[in-house]
């Protein structure tokens, strides 16, 4: 349906005085208010950017769904089973949704789903969730389950909080119901969501201790092993990692987490409430960090060690960021040449990674002519409003069509998104990377820094675009 919406012309007003050009695209008059240009807001009230708002009927949002917020929070917990209570179709759309690698049980890649048919939606589908609870139990010894309402499960009304601790009460493990019908909110709903389930797993094990300079990572979802990539980093450094969240995760290392003196946000879109909950209930601080390019790298490794407030650990860093920065200045002189002068488009699930992208391509002399996040929020678009150079289109919660547009009106050469994006940059003849879930390559730390700028050559360079000349 997205195709019916393709805008056939743009009508383009030189607004004297402003030296700035303003875009009128054929685009739908609610959408207007979340699509500004970086110097001049194109359209709307001139106040910034709209976000943070349910999508517009009709858009054709890139949004995931509320169920599936929560599901991709809470699926790389390696030995928790997800029992999604709706038709097949839900499950199957988050089946292995993300590229979480384990160290312990990959059980978690499975997806088991009541498969509810017309007739269970006529007569009500609690029985079969029984059944269903029963036979993960009984299979696979379960101690941790997760039971999601999807979108037919919120319209009949079937009491899955009753199931759930009728479960919990019969086998004495946690069954943990995730209220999540699609159609109930925004994707960050979801979000919110998974992260109320997370505090149902800590609460029952919190005893009031500590364990002194240890921190929770949440907001990594250890794809391609990028958890493994921070983790090593923070053991040079001396500091210790208690629970992981949820990359890497199981019921016991989350049962930690309230022991943890700082909690380190790396996705902030999922995880900041969590962190904000797990402040106000057992007053754990938290900061946001970004572990994607070389300067973001560096300076939330310093910060973590200045929070931390130890003195050596502190000394460690500043050596070790130096040490990591300087190793990658010959690399990066190599592809430099490859890179300068290309236009990117970024388009993510959330405003610290669109930041930090920016920062990584204007460290390889690419300028950022497009970006868009599904879920960010106000100050995050301000700093990314800072950050891009004039006339740069920033939107939220877009569809095909606006990303269409103006990646074809800005000219850009390269796309930045995820499983939804890669089509419509390869039918615009346009590179595509991979950063969300389905990433094959780390792009964390420094390591990933080297993965990143290969794959960004490799797939703007390709002689592949040669012809479509
Ligand atoms: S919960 Fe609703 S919106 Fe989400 S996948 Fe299922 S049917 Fe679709």
């Amino acid at each position: 349906m997205w195709y019916a919406l393709m805008q056939k012309s743009l009508c383009y007003l030189n607004l004297a005085g402003k030296g700035v050009v303003i875009m009128t695209a054929d685009i739908l008059e609610e959408r207007k208010k979340s699509i500004i240009s970086s110097d001049f807001c194109c359209h709307g009230d001139g106040k910034g950017i709209s976000c943070e708002k349910v999508s517009v009927s009709g858009s054709v949002s890139q949004r995931a769904c509320v169920y599936c917020g929560a599901r991709v929070v809470l699926n790389p917990i390696t030995d928790a089973f997800h029992i999604i209570h709706g038709p097949i179709g839900c499950s199957s759309y988050t089946w292995d949704i993300r590229g979480s690698l384990t160290s312990g049980s990959d059980l978690f890649r499975n997806s088991f789903s009541t498969d509810l048919k017309e007739r269970d939606i006529i007569f009500g589908g609690t029985k079969i969730l029984e059944t269903a609870i029963d036979e993960v139990v009984a299979k696979h010894d379960a101690k941790l389950i997760f039971v999601y309402a999807t979108c037919i499960v919120g319209v009949i009304g079937d009491d899955i909080e009753a199931v759930c601790r009728a479960a919990e009460a019969k086998y004495n493990i946690l069954v943990i119901p995730v209220k999540a019908p699609g159609f109930s909110g925004t994707k960050s709903q979801g979000y919110k969501l998974a992260c109320d389930a997370i505090m149902k797993v800590i609460m029952p094990a919190f005893d009031g201790s500590k364990i002194p300079g240890s921190i929770n990572i949440l907001g990594d979802y250890n794809l391609s092993g990028e958890m493994w990539i921070m983790q090593g980093y923070f053991q040079r450094l001396g500091i210790k990692v208690n629970a992981t969240i949820t990359g890497d995760a199981s019921l016991e290392t989350l049962q930690t987490a309230s022991k943890s003196v700082l909690n380190i946000v790396q996705c902030a879109g999922s995880s900041t409430y969590l962190a904000k909950r797990m402040e106000q209930e057992w007053g754990i601080p938290y900061i946001k960090v970004s572990f994607f390019g070389i300067e973001d790298t560096s300076n939330s490794l310093l910060r973590v060690a200045a929070a931390l407030g130890d003195e050596a650990v502190m000394k460690k860093a500043e050596t070790m960021t130096k040490i990591e920065s300087s190793k990658l200045q010959d690399f990066l002189t190599k592809y430099k040449p490859k890179l300068a002068g290309k236009k990117a488009a970024i388009y993510v699930g959330g405003g610290f990674k669109a930041i930090s992208l920016i920062r990584q391509f204007n460290e390889l002399g690419i300028e950022t002519v497009v970006v868009g996040t599904q879920t960010g929020q106000k100050e995050e678009y301000d700093i990314i409003r800072e950050l891009s150079s004039p006339g740069t289109i920033i939107m939220d919660d877009a569809n095909p069509s606006e990303l269409e547009t103006f990646m074809k009106e800005k000219k850009a050469d390269i796309l930045v998104g995820g499983v939804k994006e890669r089509p419509l940059a390869y039918k615009l003849g346009v590179a595509f990377c991979d950063h969300n879930h389905e990433r094959k390559h780390a792009l964390s730390g420094y390591d990933g820094v080297k993965n990143f700028v290969e794959e960004i050559n490799l797939s703007i360079n390709s002689p592949v675009w040669e012809l479509l000349a």
